[in-house]
């Protein structure tokens, strides 16, 4: 049988996080009551001059410098012209032949092994409005809103070879942009929007396959699934005889497949031409080098270093900085305990299991990371247990209060000092004259039944180290 091999490009759209849109002065706010944020220019009025949003180009300056890409010291604006009645002025302000940014990559990783996938191109657009369909009235009302939010579309290369790379690809795409914080990655919201072109050719050929591309993909989930339908589904018609038509389909994810929606366009349908409302965009290279030096710290480059200075381990280090704003946190915790991995297993475990069972974001945290690193401090000068610790967490997220103020006021401190715990040591052992017998006739493991007297007499409080040592000097022979 003949085997295949799978072409894979994506392009995404990522919505910028400025507060206006890309040629007016309205807000980018979503969910406003339909046509609210609306002006003469967005609305597509003739006569209207769109004037172009600086942070528009500062974020994808951002974006292109964070993917390794090239800046055209000279773009474009083109119209791009087709009908539709999300779009009242019959063009699209794009870009075409002169794109922001060219030729960066990206590295994955699938199953232990790293690809680097090539970013073909970055550009700036505006959005188009959205239509609402209202089955019970059939008719169709147009929301303007939307029309001119800025829009950042990243095409790839054709380097993916599997679903599972897709999905690798956009997971880091969208972890980056989010971190740099350019696009807030929503993908339900429609923010970070995916389309996807495929094709498929026999293992031994080296011309690309005719390739169809596939809307509609609002999850990575979904682009996983509907790329595996399609290469499933093209291997079928090229073995049965039949030739891949080039196409626009759907992905239906109820129904688990995709379905053609209309031919293919070609750029040349779109009559293309540099748009003469709009001047050559120039960046100077000051510009340019502001942008390189404001860049934070990339996800995968700050996973590497907390390996390397926290010691931690691949796994931690990866939950750790999978979210920038985690990554934060933990840092700051740093600053009050030094304890790395003791702070890590309290972050991915205690702090995001709360946030998670309340569904708060980290930013909204009811314990700050000075608390909890305050808290983890006393832990680890053993002024409190680990036990205790988790009590006063609670404590802490309920009333927002300190960690040393919730241990005073519930006598919560660990007693470690010697001369108070040999008391109840020695009532313990007094209690229990049998099992003290036993000990001394070869029963080391009774240990742990003292440490546990001695423990449920002070309620927990009792420092085991200590309680240990002094065990095992009474009960010396
Ligand atoms: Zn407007």
């Amino acid at each position: 049988m003949m085997e295949f091999e799978a072409v894979i490009g994506l392009e995404v759209h990522a919505q910028l996080k400025t507060k206006t849109k890309i040629f007016c002065g309205c807000s980018t706010e979503f969910g406003a009551p339909p046509n609210t944020h609306t002006c003469p220019v967005c609305l597509g009025m003739p006569g209207v001059l769109p004037v172009l949003n600086r942070q528009v180009v500062a974020y994808t300056l951002r974006t292109a410098l964070a993917t390794g890409c090239r800046i055209n010291p000279t773009s474009r604006f083109a119209r791009k012209n087709y009908f539709y009645p999300d779009l009242p002025k019959g063009y699209q302000i794009s870009q075409y032949e002169l794109p922001i940014a060219q030729a960066g990559a990206i590295e994955i990783e699938v199953d232990g092994e790293t690809r680097r996938i090539g970013i073909n191109r970055i550009h700036m657009e505006e959005d188009a409005g959205k239509l609402i369909h209202d089955p019970q009235s059939s008719q169709s009302r147009v929301d303007f809103n939307r029309t001119g939010v800025p829009l950042m579309e990243i095409v790839t290369e054709p380097d993916l070879r599997s679903p599972a790379e897709a999905g690798a690809y956009l997971r880091v795409l969208r972890d980056t942009v989010r971190y740099i914080g350019v696009c807030d990655g929503n993908m339900e919201e429609g923010s970070f929007r995916c389309d996807a072109n495929v094709s498929i050719r026999p293992l031994t050929q080296t011309e690309l396959g005719t390739r169809t591309e596939v809307k509609n993909l609002n999850s990575f989930k979904h682009v996983e699934k509907a790329l595996a339908y399609e290469i499933q589904r093209q291997q079928e018609v090229l073995l049965d005889g039949d030739e891949v038509v080039q196409e626009t389909r759907l992905w239906d994810p109820d129904r688990g497949q995709t379905t053609s929606m209309r031919g293919k366009e070609e750029a040349h349908d779109y009559r293309y031409f540099p748009d003469p409302d709009l001047l050559p965009l120039v960046i100077d290279h000051q510009w340019i080098e502001k942008v390189k030096r404001e860049l934070p710290e990339l996800p995968r480059a700050r996973r590497r270093r907390f390996e390397e200075q926290y010691h931690l381990p691949p796994y931690d280090a990866g939950v750790l900085t999978a979210e920038r704003a985690v990554a934060d946190y933990f840092e700051a915790c740093i600053e009050w305990c030094d304890n790395p991995k003791l702070v890590s297993n309290w972050v991915m475990g205690d702090l995001l299991g709360l946030l998670n069972e309340q569904h708060q974001t980290i930013e909204d945290s009811p314990v700050s990371n000075e608390h909890l690193g305050r808290l983890l401090a006393m832990v680890e000068k053993d002024l409190i247990s680990g036990k205790i610790a988790k009590q006063v967490f609670a404590e802490m997220a309920r009333s927002g209060q300190g960690p040393e103020k919730i241990v005073e006021s519930w006598g919560l401190a660990q007693v470690s000092d010697a001369q108070a715990l040999e008391k109840i040591v020695d009532e313990v052992l007094a209690a229990n004259p049998k099992e003290v017998a036993a000990y001394q006739g070869g029963k080391p493991k009774l240990i742990g039944f003292f440490v546990g007297q001695v423990m449920r007499a002070t309620r927990g409080k009792a420092n085991p180290k200590v309680v240990n040592e002094l065990l095992l000097k009474k009960l010396a022979p």
